[in-house]
């Protein structure tokens, strides 16, 4: 019981750190840090270099500061340009290779610009084995974002959502709808030139900072771990429950059968004789008890053992003992199973056969009698053993007591009458006999009695 309630309270504190645990782990996310992707000249393998993209033009580029991504640009006049910019290899090694620019949400950029373009484009190319060819530059997706050159000049945050498949680009290689939606899953190429209208004028570009930022474990992702965590352990915990349940239910169960079988053993060792096997008093009260207050009929046999004190006198009270268990063996094998067979103390026995007339009880007290006298109890010093018995009935269930009784006045009459002989305590019978003195009955016997 203390044990329940310990492991019980032991279950709620673990419970509350849990849901503790997990509070702190939503609101901790934001406090997580965050995945980076840095772009500058240091990058080991990275292959840096300037495209001046104009149409034939002969334009003039120019490195102010290559380590630092600050460079300059000059268009003729009078010729329609774009350019300016520079491709940065973001695969290493095989170019169809790249990097996985979609685990980022933003690509923070710091452009200082002076000069006449109207935006600054920011182009990721991706290849996608299913319609990009090595020996196509062109084919790898071209992903775009433009940034008017009125915002550049102040740290930008462009989320990666902004980006946009050109037109150009979908239209050149007019693919399936599916294939051109934008997709930085795998970044080649990162391309920063300048847009509009360029001729003319001089451009100078610093790119202080290109750097791609995000969760280190999305937020979505996060928070569906945590759920998982917690079916996962529900579902621990509840099958843990359950077999611990299980477990003890069977226990339960093997527990209630031990205790029924203990409580048939006592029950048992409580109505049975100990030394002949057969009922003890109680036993026999219980018998007559479950036989019910309806009208079952029933007889009673009082048996006692003649001269019994001669017998433990002259063998010994262990003789005398094994007398007694051969005695309760011939009154259970002479007998149904409907009877019952009890010893009500002493050398004194009796048997209640229920259903069963008084002439019938008197010729099975016979046949006993005869069996006993037959029986050689001591084979290896045999002595004569004789019993004498005392028969009545009862109508119904109110008249036991006072069929033991006439039965016990019976088996009196019977030892006074000499021993070894039936007594039957029925009026109606006792005409019967004494009318017909030559009866079955009383000649089998042939030292029947007849109570007076
Ligand atoms: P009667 O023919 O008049 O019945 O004479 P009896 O000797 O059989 O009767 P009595 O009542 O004088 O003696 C009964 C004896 O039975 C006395 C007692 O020592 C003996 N006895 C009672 N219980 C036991 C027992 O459990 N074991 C043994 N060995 N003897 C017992
Ligand atoms: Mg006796
Ligand atoms: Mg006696």
């Amino acid at each position: 019981m203390t044990e329940s309630i310990h492991r019980k309270s032991t279950q709620s504190a673990l419970l509350l750190i849990g849901i503790l645990l997990t509070l702190l782990a939503l609101i901790g996310h934001r406090f997580f840090p965050e995945r980076r992707l840095t772009i500058d000249s240091s990058r080991e393998g990275a292959n840096f270099f300037p495209v001046p993209m104009g149409h034939g033009a002969h334009a003039d580029f120019q490195w102010i500061d290559q380590a630092n991504f600050h460079y300059f640009c000059r268009f003729p006049q009078g010729e329609s340009h774009q350019g300016c910019g520079f491709a940065y290899m973001l695969s290493t090694g095989v170019a169809s290779q790249g990097i996985d620019l979609s685990r980022f949400k933003a690509l923070n950029l710091t452009v200082r610009y002076s000069g006449s373009a109207q935006y600054l484009r920011v182009g990721i190319r991706n290849f996608d084995p299913r319609f990009s060819k090595l020996e196509d530059l062109n084919s790898p997706k071209f992903n775009f974002v433009n940034i008017p050159s009125g915002d550049l000049d102040q740290p930008l945050a462009i989320s990666l959502s902004e980006f946009a498949v050109a037109e150009w680009w979908t239209a050149a290689y007019n693919l399936p709808r599916e294939y051109t939606r934008p997709d930085l899953s795998n970044a080649t190429v990162l391309n920063i030139d300048l847009q509009g209208d360029l001729a003319g004028t001089d451009h100078e570009i610093r790119l202080e900072k290109i750097e791609f930022v995000g969760d280190w474990i999305s937020a979505e992702y996060w928070y569906l771990g945590l759920l998982c965590l917690w079916m996962v352990l529900g579902t621990a915990y509840g099958t843990s429950q359950w077999l611990t349940m299980r477990r003890a239910h069977r226990a339960q169960r093997r527990q209630i059968v031990e205790l029924a079988h203990e409580k048939e053993k006592y029950q048992k060792l409580s109505t049975m004789d100990a030394l002949t096997n057969v009922l003890n008093r109680h036993g026999i009260e219980q018998f007559v008890a479950s036989l019910g207050n309806g009208s079952a009929s029933a007889s009673v046999i009082v048996i006692d053992l003649d001269h019994f004190k001669h017998i433990n006198d002259e063998r010994g009270h262990d003789m005398g003992d094994r007398v007694l268990r051969t005695l309760g063996e011939i009154l259970r094998a002479g007998t149904r199973e409907a009877d019952a067979v009890g010893r009500w103390g002493g050398e004194e026995f009796v048997l209640v056969c229920p259903g069963t007339s008084l002439a019938n009880a008197a010729d099975l007290a016979e046949k006993l009698r005869h069996k006993i006298m037959e029986t050689n109890f001591i084979p290896e010093d045999p002595l004569p053993i004789t019993a004498s018995f005392g028969v009545a009935t009862s109508a119904d269930a109110q008249g036991f007591e006072e069929a033991f009784r006439k039965a016990d006045q019976a088996l009196y009459q019977a030892k006074r009458r000499g021993r070894n002989c039936v007594v039957a305590a029925d009026e109606e019978l006792m005409h019967r006999v004494t009318g017909a003195s030559k009866g079955t009955w009383a000649l089998l016997s042939g030292r029947f009695k007849i109570r007076k």
